[in-house]
């Protein structure tokens, strides 16, 4: 497989940068899959995978919520708002996020409480079951 240059930007600096065959992402819009010659593109990143394949065969999986996927003249670019490799995953914590999560859901007093509650849920659900992955 052809090799594209890869770039995985997190808030708190640089989790991938080199070559890589393929990424596979969760967008608004489901995942997708960027290849080497992707033509130009941009989407909005939803909350689950990422999958990194790189030349040499490595694959890395990692939990991902929110930010963009773009690709520019051949170049993809990976910006995250939470970007973690399933091995740097704190299942505990996620766990017990969860379980926060469900209690402030069930006493959401308003809509943007309920959102912002379901999207801690989502994270935590998504960081569990990648962690838990085999
Ligand atoms: P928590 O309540 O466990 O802090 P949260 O939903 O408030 O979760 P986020 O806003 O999703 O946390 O993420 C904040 C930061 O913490 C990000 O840098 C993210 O990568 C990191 N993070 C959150 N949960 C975990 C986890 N279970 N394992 C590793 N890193 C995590």
């Amino acid at each position: 497989m052809t090799p594209f240059k890869l770039t995985v930007m997190t808030p708190d600096g640089i989790a991938y940068e080199g070559e890589a065959v393929s990424i596979i992402a969760t967008t608004d819009e489901g995942e997708v899959q960027i290849l080497a010659r992707h033509a130009d593109y941009l989407a909005a990143l939803g909350t689950g995978r990422v999958k990194l394949e790189l030349p040499d065969g490595t694959v890395r999986t990692a939990a991902s919520s929110g930010g963009f996927l773009t690709v520019q003249n051949g170049e993809v670019t990976l910006s995250a708002v939470t970007f973690e490799y399933k091995e740097d995953i704190d299942l505990e914590r996620a766990l017990r996020a969860e379980e926060r999560a469900k209690k402030e859901l069930s006493s959401a007093k308003d809509a943007r409480d309920e959102r912002l509650a379901r999207a801690r849920l989502n994270r935590a659900v998504s960081r569990i079951r990648i962690a838990r992955e085999k």
